[in-house]
């Protein structure tokens, strides 16, 4: 009999203890054939799964790793916090010392609250602004994800139409879709949630349209709604004030998580001053929402990230991966797209409906030492450097070709 690998292995333990053998998003079933489901260690923008193949990573633990894989300034930081305590009777100081920084970094925000996921964050707006405004409905674009509970979760299984009673939905980036969407609640619009861009799973990704912004935060001042910005996935990746800062438009609030503290579980809500009153008198919290440890990585976070200008390096690392894809693709004669901004690509081919040529093309850029997915959009961190995405491109052009030759 064939012997198995460790990972072979720890997913036949897992089968017996664990649902599925895994559960959600990380799940490798969802992947090709060859992705691993366990992993050793990270470094930088390394990472080794458990049978010892190294991999330049392009999914960042999808979205948390900013500044690298055990940035020695975040280790740092969390080993002297973890030697003081994490779990207390309360706070630490860090929580003031990073809500402070918060309030300094984002143009929006007057105050932040924080909590452990992204769906704590994006559930605490949308209670907040229903709080607020003493009213019901909340929008949400078609397709967006923001969570996996029953409000916001994509799958229908085991949540009720009840769940979702007061949801309308409207086309991203379509102002003439969220006007009607408004109409449609009459006098009951509690707000409006955004995502930081159109990043749907399995398609291309869309930049939000500053005339679709403009008009969102005008339909939430005429109703006297919260605009809410899902930025969980694209904060502190584009720029460090929120992400609709590049289009010019201020939210009321602000749900972040993933980046934010470079791995740690951490999650944050920022308000102004408008929402600042219902933020206090809601009831949201969580045994684990005060750890000293997640904020004290989080303020590290933030001096790595400003010390290396951390969203124009990973922008640029992020052009020179797509200008050499597209080079490649065009000398293959392989139709690919490119899309979203460049700290966080995403990568379809033509003519592939079933996503046949994505998986061909990222296993044999995975047999080669380069983690990609076929489908969801990636992530680069400041910890890439053009050595790394140059040896990704030697990957991708051999991967590339052995598409083209199949
Ligand atoms: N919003 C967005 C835009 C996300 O990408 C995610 C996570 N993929 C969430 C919310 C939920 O975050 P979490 O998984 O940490 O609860």
């Amino acid at each position: 009999a064939q012997v198995e690998t460790p990972d072979q292995q720890l997913r036949a333990r897992a089968r017996r203890v664990i649902p599925g053998g895994m559960f959600g998003h990380m799940r490798s079933e969802g992947l090709p054939a060859g992705y691993p489901q366990f992993f050793a260690r990270g470094e930088g923008c390394h990472l080794w799964d458990v049978d010892g193949r190294r991999y330049v990573d392009f999914m960042c633990s999808w979205g948390p790793i900013v500044v690298g894989h055990q940035h020695p300034v975040v280790t740092e930081a969390v080993q002297r916090q973890m030697a003081a305590g994490d779990c207390l009777n309360g706070p630490s100081e860090r929580m003031v010392e990073l809500a402070e920084r918060l309030v300094g970094l984002i143009p929006h925000a007057d105050w932040a609250l924080f909590a452990k996921n992204g769906t704590d964050a994006t559930t605490t707006c949308v209670t907040l602004a229903r709080a607020a405004t003493g009213r019901r409905k909340i929008l949400v674009a078609k397709g967006a994800y923001h969570g996996a509970v029953p409000w916001c979760s994509p799958y229908p299984l085991g949540v009720t139409a009840e769940d979702r009673a007061h949801l309308i939905t409207f086309t991203y980036n379509d102002a003439a879709s969220l006007e009607a969407a408004v109409e449609a609640t009459g006098q009951d619009l509690a707000g409006i949630v955004v995502s930081a861009f159109r990043h749907d799973y399995g398609f291309d990704q869309e930049l939000p349209d500053p005339v679709f912004a403009r008009r969102a935060r005008e339909l939430c001042d005429a109703a006297g709604a919260a605009l809410i910005l899902d930025d969980v996935r694209a904060g502190f990746r584009l720029t460090l004030r929120g992400s609709w800062d590049l289009v010019g438009v201020q939210p009321d609030l602000s749900a972040w998580s993933k980046a934010i503290a470079n791995g740690y579980a951490l999650a944050a809500v920022t308000g102004n001053d408008r929402f600042r009153d219902a933020a206090s008198r809601i009831f949201v919290t969580g045994s684990f929402w005060c750890g000293a440890v997640s904020m004290a990585a989080a303020l590290a976070t933030i001096d790595v990230l400003e010390a290396v200008d951390g969203p124009a390096h990973m922008r640029a690392m992020g052009q020179r991966l797509r200008d050499g894809i597209a080079a490649q693709a065009v000398a293959a004669g392989i139709g690919v797209r490119q899309s979203g901004p460049p700290q966080m690509p995403t990568l379809l081919f033509d003519d592939d409906p079933e996503g046949a040529k994505g998986d061909r093309f990222t296993v044999e850029a995975l047999r080669r030492g380069v983690y990609l997915h076929p489908r969801h959009n990636m992530f680069l961190s400041a910890a890439h450097t053009e050595a790394d995405i140059d040896f990704a491109l030697d990957a991708t052009r051999e991967a590339l070709a052995a598409l083209a030759a199949a």
